[in-house]
């Protein structure tokens, strides 16, 4: 019997939201509207939806002895995450300075801070956190090393999921224990490196990355839908026909979806189309984390 059922292990960062008329050039000012603070980070993001679904969530994270560190720890209790694992201090929690023009282009200056702290030590000292989550689910705004660690503390018997995000080359270790990785396309490229230039189909794409060694593949290609791939061939999830508002934590919501709805037994193909359907729920409304959708809000879709 497992307490959790997903421990994510990832970032958790604060967004400071300015909307501007134009971005400054080197060495001019600009006026911006007032400042929003908004909880973020892919690590917090997926804890968040996920609990918001009713799953038993735990985050491991470390955010800074400061007020956008509480903030965080708030937001996550509010949404009923276990935070036994959210770490205190060692830097400044991590920051996404972020500013939106009237086109919706958003610029990002990210300062990683407290998430870059997070240590394969502080991995190793919450085994017993591994120990009781039927599904470990990472990203990659923490060091890669930490979540090399997050593989090697597996429980036996229980899962890991992927979405490498921001994405870079993973070691062989780290692919092989992924079911599923979760890419969407820019993440699909760059993992593939070279690859990816021999098609533009993601049915390819999702050969290609199942052929480095994951047990799965998950391709999310927003308002298309997604597609899953295993050993088992590959299969098309259809979209879920809504009014697109704000696509921002789609992908987190989506993965914490999945995340859970496999750990409950689903198979590949209905979770993620149950996923689908917490994605679309997302886009209907502004913002990240306060647009993840409850599970009685996913079935009135
Ligand atoms: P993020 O912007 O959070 O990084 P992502 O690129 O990782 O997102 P997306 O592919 O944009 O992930 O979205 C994840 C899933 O959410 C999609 O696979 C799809 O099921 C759903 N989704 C996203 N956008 C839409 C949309 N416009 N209409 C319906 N469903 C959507």
């Amino acid at each position: 019997m497992y307490d959790y059922d997903l421990l994510v292990v990832g970032s958790a960062n604060a967004d400071l939201v300015i909307g501007v008329e134009r971005r400054p050039d080197a060495g001019e000012t600009v006026l911006g509207s007032d400042l929003a603070v908004h909880p973020g980070g892919k690590g917090a993001n997926q804890a968040v939806a996920a609990a918001r679904l009713g799953a038993r969530t735990a985050l491991l994270a470390r955010v800074g002895d400061d007020g956008h560190g509480r903030l965080l720890l708030d937001s996550l209790r509010a949404a009923g995450v276990d935070t036994v694992g959210v770490l205190v201090g060692g830097a400044p929690t991590g920051v996404a300075l972020i500013t939106v023009d009237p086109s919706g282009d958003n610029s990002i200056v990210v300062s990683p801070g407290a998430n870059g702290r997070l240590t394969p030590a502080d991995v190793r000292a919450a085994g017993s956190l591994f120990h009781a989550s039927r599904v470990v689910s990472a990203q990659l705004e923490i060091p890669l090393e930490t979540v090399v660690e997050a593989v090697r503390s597996l429980a036996p018997g229980s899962r890991f999921v992927l979405n490498p995000s921001p994405p870079r080359p993973l070691p062989p270790e780290v692919l092989a224990a992924c079911d599923p990785l979760i890419v969407n396309e820019h993440e699909a490229k760059v993992i593939l490196g070279d690859g990816a230039t021999v098609s533009d189909e993601p049915e390819d794409w999702a050969r290609l990355l199942l052929a480095k060694g994951p047990r799965s593949v998950v391709v999310t290609l927003g308002g298309e839908g997604a597609l899953v791939a295993s050993r088992d061939g590959v299969a098309r999830v259809a979209p879920v026909a809504v009014r697109a508002v704000d696509t921002t934590g789609a992908g987190d919501a989506f993965t914490a979806a999945l995340a859970w709805r496999l750990g409950a037994g689903e198979p590949l193909a209905e979770a993620a189309a149950f996923a689908a359907r917490v994605g679309a729920a997302t886009v209907t409304k502004e913002g990240a984390q306060v647009s993840f959708p409850t599970a009685a809000e996913v079935a009135a879709l």
